[in-house]
C-alpha cells in the first residue's frame, strides 16, 4: 500500500512525493535528518529529536523554514494520515534546491519531508541471546571535521563501517575515534557495564549524542545505578561485565561478543534487561498522543 508523505507543506502519495535531482541534500549530503518512533498511540522523545534537529540545521548554518511546533504537527499528521499508532518516522531537511555547484546561498528553501513507516530491525533473538559486533577499521569522523553531534545526510563513512560488519557476518560494528577509544556503532551508541558502573563514551569524543543514550541512562540513575560519561578502551569493552547498544531503531539490544571476546557470561546482562524493561515500560507513557481517540 502506497504510504501518504509529508512534503514541503503538503501530504502526497510516495508516488509523487518526489525532490528535485538539483537538491542539495542529493547532490552533496548537504542535509539533518531524525529517525523517530512511534511507540502505543505516542511519538516516543519527539519534542528531543525536533530539538536536535533544529541543533543540528543550524551548526550546519541550514534554516529550517518551520516552527518547531509545526514540524512536530508535520510528525504527527504524517502518522495520522498513514493510520499508524507504532511504526517509525523519518524526518529530513535538505539544504533544497541549487545549482551544481557547492554554495549553499543559491539554495533558497530547504525542503522539509517526512515518512512514517512501520519497521522491524533485529530479529528477537538477538534481544533474547545477544548480538555479535566486530570493531571496524573504518574510524568514526573526528569532532572537529563534521562533528558526529550533527545528524547530518553524509552517512558515507558510517556505510564503509556497515560494509565491513557485513563482509564479517554481523549486524553491527564498533567504531573507534581517530584515538583508538570506542565511539559508537553505525548507527548506535555503545554502554558497557563494570563492577555496577553503567559506563558510556561522553559526546564531546566524537559521536551523536542519541536519544536513547539519554533516556537509558537517565533510567539508570532513576534506578540507582551509578552512571560514568568517560572514554574507554577495546581492552575495557573485552572485560565488561556486560554489553549493550542503544538507538532509536534498535532500542536497547545486549552484545555478549565483540571481535570473538565474549563478554561476561555471555549471555544478556542483568543491568542490560533492567534496563530493557525501563525503557519499554517508558515508551507506554512519553511523548505527544498521535490520535486523540
Ligand atoms: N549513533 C549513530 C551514528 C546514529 O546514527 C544513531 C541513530 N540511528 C544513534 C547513535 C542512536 O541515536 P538515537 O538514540 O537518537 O536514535
Amino acid at each position: 500500500m502506497s504510504l501518504i508523505i509529508y512534503l514541503d507543506g503538503n501530504y502526497v502519495p510516495e508516488e509523487e512525493a518526489k525532490v528535485s535531482v538539483f537538491d542539495h541534500g542529493l547532490l552533496y549530503g548537504d542535509g539533518v535528518f531524525e529517525g523517530i518512533r512511534a511507540y502505543h498511540n505516542r511519538v516516543f522523545k519527539l519534542h528531543d529529536h525536533l530539538v536536535r534537529i533544529y541543533e543540528s540545521a543550524k551548526t550546519i548554518g541550514l534554516v529550517i523554514p518551520m516552527t518547531l511546533e509545526e514540524l512536530q504537527e508535520a510528525v504527527l499528521e504524517t502518522l495520522r494520515r498513514n493510520g499508524l499508532r507504532d511504526g517509525y518516522v523519518r524526518l529530513v531537511v535538505t539544504r533544497g534546491k541549487g545549482d551544481l555547484g557547492l554554495d549553499p546561498n543559491k539554495c533558497p528553501r530547504a525542503t522539509v519531508f517526512v515518512i512514517a513507516a512501520s519497521i522491524v530491525l533485529y530479529p528477537d533473538e538477538f534481544y533474547e541471546n545477544g548480538l555479535k559486533l566486530i570493531t571496524v577499521s573504518t574510524r568514526r569522523n573526528r569532532a572537529d571535521a563534521i562533528n558526529p553531534r550533527v545528524k547530518s545526510l553524509n552517512y558515507l563513512n558510517n556505510i564503509y563501517a556497515k560494509m565491513e560488519a557485513n563482509l564479517a557476518g554481523v549486524l553491527e560494528a564498533i567504531m573507534l575515534t581517530n584515538e583508538g577509544f570506542v565511539a559508537e556503532a553505525t548507527g548506535d551508541n555503545v554502554f558497557i557495564v563494570k563492577n555496577g558502573v553503567l559506563i558510556t563514551p561522553p559526546v564531546y569524543m566524537g559521536i551523536l549524542q542519541g536519544i536513547t543514550r539519554d533516556v537509558v541512562m537517565e533510567l539508570a540513575r532513576d534506578a540507582g545505578i551509578p552512571v560514568e560519561e568517560t572514554v574507554f578502551t577495546l581492552h575495557d569493552l573485552y572485560n565488561a561485565d556486560e554489553c549493550f547498544l542503544t538507538g532509536t531503531a534498535a532500542e536497547v539490544i545486549p552484545s555478549v561478543n565483540v571481535d570473538g571476546r565474549v563478554i561476561g557470561d555471555g549471555k544478556p546482562g542483568k543491568i542490560t534487561n533492567q534496563l530493557i524493561k525501563a525503557f519499554h515500560k517508558l515508551t507506554e507513557t512519553d511523548g505527544p498522543v498521535i490520535f486523540n481517540d
